[in-house]
Protein backbone atom coordinates (compact mmCIF):
# COMPACT_ATOMS: atom_id res chain seq x y z
CA UNK A 1 0.00 0.00 0.00
CA UNK A 2 1.65 3.61 -1.14
CA UNK A 3 1.96 6.30 1.47
CA UNK A 4 -0.66 8.88 1.09
CA UNK A 5 0.01 11.57 3.52
CA UNK A 6 1.73 14.56 2.44
CA UNK A 7 5.94 13.45 2.78
CA UNK A 8 9.25 16.01 3.73
CA UNK A 9 10.76 18.11 0.57
CA UNK A 10 14.26 16.75 0.99
CA UNK A 11 16.99 19.53 0.38
CA UNK A 12 20.64 19.33 0.31
CA UNK A 13 20.57 21.12 3.93
CA UNK A 14 18.66 17.87 5.21
CA UNK A 15 19.21 15.06 3.10
CA UNK A 16 21.69 13.38 6.19
CA UNK A 17 19.06 14.11 8.56
CA UNK A 18 17.02 11.96 6.37
CA UNK A 19 19.71 9.19 5.37
CA UNK A 20 20.02 8.98 8.79
CA UNK A 21 16.32 8.69 9.55
CA UNK A 22 16.15 5.99 6.76
CA UNK A 23 18.62 3.96 9.27
CA UNK A 24 16.52 4.57 11.89
CA UNK A 25 19.02 6.82 13.84
CA UNK A 26 17.69 10.03 14.89
CA UNK A 27 20.79 12.43 14.54
CA UNK A 28 20.95 16.23 14.38
CA UNK A 29 23.72 18.76 13.72
CA UNK A 30 25.94 19.71 16.65
CA UNK A 31 28.88 22.67 17.16
CA UNK A 32 31.75 20.93 18.86
CA UNK A 33 33.59 24.17 19.42
CA UNK A 34 30.35 25.84 20.93
CA UNK A 35 28.92 22.41 22.31
CA UNK A 36 25.31 22.72 21.27
CA UNK A 37 22.79 21.30 19.07
CA UNK A 38 21.39 23.26 15.73
CA UNK A 39 18.17 22.33 14.94
CA UNK A 40 16.86 22.26 12.40
CA UNK A 41 20.08 21.71 10.04
CA UNK A 42 22.07 24.59 8.83
CA UNK A 43 25.29 25.35 6.61
CA UNK A 44 26.87 27.07 9.55
CA UNK A 45 26.47 27.09 13.33
CA UNK A 46 24.19 30.18 14.57
CA UNK A 47 26.33 30.65 17.06
CA UNK A 48 30.10 30.66 16.21
CA UNK A 49 29.13 30.64 11.80
CA UNK A 50 31.27 27.81 11.31
CA UNK A 51 30.91 25.07 9.46
CA UNK A 52 33.83 23.00 9.72
CA UNK A 53 33.33 22.59 13.50
CA UNK A 54 29.66 20.85 13.09
CA UNK A 55 28.83 17.40 12.81
CA UNK A 56 26.00 14.84 13.07
CA UNK A 57 25.81 13.49 16.61
CA UNK A 58 23.11 10.55 17.49
CA UNK A 59 20.41 11.31 19.94
CA UNK A 60 19.14 8.74 22.43
CA UNK A 61 15.51 9.23 21.35
CA UNK A 62 14.28 9.58 24.50
CA UNK A 63 12.83 12.59 25.87
CA UNK A 64 9.22 14.30 27.23
CA UNK A 65 6.36 16.74 26.45
CA UNK A 66 7.53 20.08 26.49
CA UNK A 67 4.52 21.31 24.71
CA UNK A 68 1.58 19.92 22.51
CA UNK A 69 -1.85 20.65 20.64
CA UNK A 70 -4.24 18.71 19.16
CA UNK A 71 -5.17 18.50 15.86
CA UNK A 72 -8.76 17.95 15.43
CA UNK A 73 -9.24 19.29 11.59
CA UNK A 74 -7.25 19.05 8.75
CA UNK A 75 -7.20 21.64 6.07
CA UNK A 76 -6.06 19.99 2.83
CA UNK A 77 -8.84 17.64 3.15
CA UNK A 78 -6.40 14.64 2.67
CA UNK A 79 -8.11 11.73 3.60
CA UNK A 80 -5.35 9.80 5.46
CA UNK A 81 -4.62 12.58 7.36
CA UNK A 82 -8.65 12.77 8.22
CA UNK A 83 -8.91 9.27 9.55
CA UNK A 84 -6.26 9.75 12.33
CA UNK A 85 -8.15 12.63 14.08
CA UNK A 86 -7.96 13.85 16.46
CA UNK A 87 -4.19 13.33 17.10
CA UNK A 88 -1.93 14.89 19.05
CA UNK A 89 1.51 16.75 17.61
CA UNK A 90 4.09 17.47 20.82
CA UNK A 91 7.01 19.89 20.59
CA UNK A 92 9.22 16.65 22.25
CA UNK A 93 12.31 17.85 24.34
CA UNK A 94 14.80 15.38 23.79
CA UNK A 95 17.18 14.29 26.87
CA UNK A 96 19.79 15.56 25.34
CA UNK A 97 18.66 18.99 25.15
CA UNK A 98 17.04 20.26 21.44
CA UNK A 99 13.41 20.22 20.93
CA UNK A 100 11.42 18.67 17.97
CA UNK A 101 8.40 18.76 16.70
CA UNK A 102 6.86 15.13 15.89
CA UNK A 103 3.74 13.30 16.02
CA UNK A 104 2.35 11.62 19.41
CA UNK A 105 0.92 8.02 19.42
CA UNK A 106 0.39 5.46 21.95
CA UNK A 107 -1.83 7.27 23.96
CA UNK A 108 -5.56 9.30 23.76
CA UNK A 109 -4.34 13.17 22.72
CA UNK A 110 -6.70 14.47 25.72
CA UNK A 111 -5.02 12.13 27.77
CA UNK A 112 -1.63 13.30 26.64
CA UNK A 113 0.47 15.66 29.51
CA UNK A 114 3.43 18.23 29.88
CA UNK A 115 5.82 16.21 31.22
CA UNK A 116 4.88 12.99 29.85
CA UNK A 117 7.83 10.69 28.62
CA UNK A 118 7.88 9.56 25.60
CA UNK A 119 10.32 8.02 23.25
CA UNK A 120 11.37 7.80 19.43
CA UNK A 121 10.79 4.70 16.73
CA UNK A 122 10.42 5.71 13.03
CA UNK A 123 6.97 4.79 10.28
CA UNK A 124 8.45 3.87 7.37
CA UNK A 125 6.55 5.61 5.21
CA UNK A 126 8.64 4.96 1.60
CA UNK A 127 12.04 3.28 0.63
CA UNK A 128 13.44 6.53 0.83
CA UNK A 129 11.50 8.19 4.23
CA UNK A 130 11.52 7.24 7.51
CA UNK A 131 9.60 9.45 10.01
CA UNK A 132 10.83 10.06 13.63
CA UNK A 133 7.71 9.67 15.69
CA UNK A 134 6.98 9.25 19.67
CA UNK A 135 5.12 7.51 21.58
CA UNK A 136 4.30 7.81 25.17
CA UNK A 137 6.09 5.15 27.11
ZN1 LIG B 1 29.47 26.92 16.93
Amino acid sequence: MSYEKSLPEVSTLTKPFWDYCKKHELRMQYCTRCDSWIWYPKAWCPDCGRRDSILWRQLSGRGEIYSFTIIRQVIDNSAAFQADLPFAVGLIELEEGPRMYSNVTGVKPEDLKIGDKVSLYFEDATPEIALPKFRKE
